[in-house]
């Protein structure tokens, strides 16, 4: 069942020559109850597209609907969606209950009934005991959980949240992501969660829509995007990666230094193509393809080895390290590589 879904939205600011595509022809649906991730670098739309589902822009052309209906042009406050923003913008002369009830309470709503919704809210992001401190009384992660507590108090159908960890230090941030999570899963809201960070996207999302200049390149599970990326930019993009220039022979490619690399998902097309394989994937062997270690970098967990291929291509692989972290590398000296079954991806454009 689809939550939220725009349909071929184009965003465009400026006229003429000076004018941006913002949006350049975005199309996705958003399932009912699902964590979904626009990942992208900045500049690419993100902001745009949550700001055409929560209404404070209308797009160029194309729809944006909600469980069905169009409500491209529904004004903001008639929209069952709300945003979490970067910078909490909490009232500072409010206590923080004030700060969550604040909503509610402009809509009307019974004082009794705004401070029980309040009392629930602060409950589920764990800040009870907080609920008669001056917001500015809060740390940066305490003053993230009241903005959420806010946003949810309405109980909104979508809640966008526009990069709202990225001001929050590592370890925080990490125990942010967590609590997102759970406060998503408790709650069952559908969430969209913008973030330029491929790991945040990863660890947190049932799907990721992957952005880059105002269009959407790939959609899909976190696993499938990393594995399968579709195109040079997803494959860069989320993780590191090796590229290898290659010329397609039926199930397999060719590489240029004459090796044949099997495929297991072999296109139909022939030509030259560019294949991807994760460095996790490249293993050191008795034989296979030649290559020569050029350098490589210790990082306790695994080590990252710079290979060189006979026709120059360099291939970096990821070894776990042993107890010692001793090597066992020696720089120039010849080996073999290999890459892992169903590894190499074969890359559109
Ligand atoms: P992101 O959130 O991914 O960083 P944005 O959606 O904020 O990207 O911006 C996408 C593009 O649209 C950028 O080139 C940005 O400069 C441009 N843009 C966004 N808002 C406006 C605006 N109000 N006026 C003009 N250009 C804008
Ligand atoms: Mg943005």
């Amino acid at each position: 069942e689809i939550a939220i879904e725009a349909r071929n939205a184009v965003k465009a600011f400026g006229q003429g020559a000076a004018a941006v595509r913002a949006l350049d022809d975005v199309s996705v649906q958003i399932r009912k109850g699902e964590f979904f991730t626009l990942l992208g670098p900045s500049g690419c739309g993100k902001t745009t597209l949550l700001r055409l589902i929560a209404g404070f822009e209308s797009p160029t052309s194309g729809q944006i609907l909600l469980d069905g209906q169009d409500i491209t042009n529904l004004p903001p406050n008639r929209r069952p969606v709300n945003t979490v923003f970067q910078s909490y913008a909490l009232f500072p002369h409010l206590t923080v209950a004030q700060n969550v009830g604040f909503g509610l309470q402009m809509q009307g709503k019974p004082k009794a009934e705004v401070e029980e919704t309040a009392r629930r809210m602060l409950a589920l992001v764990r800040l009870e005991a907080m609920a008669d401190r001056k917001t500015s009384q809060l740390s940066g992660g305490q003053q993230q959980r009241v903005a959420l507590a806010r946003a949810l108090a309405p109980k909104p159908k979508v809640l966008l949240l526009d990069e709202p960890l990225s001001a929050l230090d590592l370890k925080l941030r990490k125990e942010m992501q967590v609590e997102l999570k759970r406060l998503q899963t408790e709650t069952g809201i559908t969430f969209v969660f913008v973030t330029h960070d491929q790991e945040e996207a990863l660890t947190m999302s049932d799907r990721i829509g992957v952005m880059s200049a105002g269009k959407i390149q790939q959609i899909g599970a976190p696993r499938d995007i990393y594995t399968r990326p579709v195109n040079r930019f997803v494959a860069s993009f989320i993780g590191e990666t090796n590229f290898l220039p290659a010329t397609l022979q039926g199930a397999a490619a060719r590489l240029g230094t004459g090796d044949l690399v099997e495929l297991t998902d072999p296109p139909t097309r022939s030509g030259t193509v560019t294949l991807t394989v994760r460095p996790e994937q490249v293993r050191l062997a008795e034989s296979g393809i030649a290559a020569t270690i050029a350098s490589w970098v210790y990082f306790g967990t695994d080590t990252h080895v710079h290979l060189a291929l006979r026709d120059g291509t360099e291939v970096v692989a990821r070894l776990q390290s042993n107890p010692s972290g001793e090597t066992g590398l020696t720089q120039g000296a010849e080996v073999h590589l290999r890459f892992a079954p169903g590894a190499v991806q074969v890359l559109g454009d």
